[in-house]
């Protein structure tokens, strides 16, 4: 199959999927990992089923970016970014990935997505998961308070943050918003998407840091090469 017909398929498995989510009325567990996933990596597919399974959540949202504030020199395309989800999320039935953000045209923030996730699924309780780096820097989001009313936060550890400087953070956030962030220590991979951009523009290898399917969409599309 080539790799659009791959990316068809896991589209067609993905839709499949929101509609099983939607047929279900009772309450439902709900995490949603955002990011730029540029690209997706097994450090954020292996924290967001840790976290399902550790607190029994239901199902996981993947929502990468559209135009996020606070990274404006995305250069990948940010269907090529929502593809590469497809295809890392497939294999999972309860992992689905969301492109509520890369379709809307103005800026994007949380606060946005939250509400529509709200009103859209109101029997849905959602779970937010921020890495440690992300949480310490949520002052800076639109509307925090209302985040903080429409999704637990969790804070997951991740390899290169102190999790001391977080932990101060988060006890600054609990206090000023009356809120409670869950903060978790999730078994480190130290992979980041800056680090598989920078290996493939070496020409270095990625195997085993990412799904071998979105391996071959980036080869295919010939992303972040020099
Ligand atoms: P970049 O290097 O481009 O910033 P990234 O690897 O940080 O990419 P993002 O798309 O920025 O990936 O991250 C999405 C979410 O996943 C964030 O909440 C981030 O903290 C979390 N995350 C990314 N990598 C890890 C990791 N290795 N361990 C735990 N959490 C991670
Ligand atoms: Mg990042």
């Amino acid at each position: 199959m080539s790799i659009l017909e791959l990316v068809d398929s896991a589209r067609k498995i993905n839709d499949n999927k929101i509609e099983e989510f939607s047929n279900i009325k009772n309450k439902k567990k709900v995490g949603i990992l955002g990011g730029t996933f540029d690209p997706i990596h097994y450090a954020h597919l292996a924290t967001a089923e840790f976290i399902k399974d550790k607190y029994n959540l239901d199902w996981m949202f993947f929502i990468p970016t559209g135009n996020p504030p606070h990274k404006l020199g995305i250069k990948t395309d940010k269907y090529d970014r929502y593809n590469m989800v497809l295809l890392a999320t497939e294999t999972n039935s309860k992992f689905i990935a969301l492109d509520l953000e890369i379709e809307r045209k103005e800026r994007t923030y949380t606060v946005d997505t939250l509400k529509d996730l709200k009103n859209k699924y109101p029997e849905a309780e959602f779970y937010f998961i921020t890495g440690a780096d992300a949480i310490c820097e949520v002052e800076s989001w639109k509307g925090m308070k209302k985040n903080f009313e429409m999704a637990t936060f969790i804070a997951a550890t991740r390899p290169g943050i102190s999790l001391l400087k977080a932990q101060e953070k988060i006890e600054q956030l609990e206090k000023k918003y009356n809120t409670s962030i869950i903060s978790v220590y999730v078994p480190s991979l130290d992979i980041s998407s800056t680090y598989i951009r920078e290996q493939i523009e070496d020409g270095k290898t990625v195997r085993y840091l990412i799904p071998e399917s979105v391996e071959k969409y980036l080869e295919t599309k010939n992303l972040y090469k020099k």
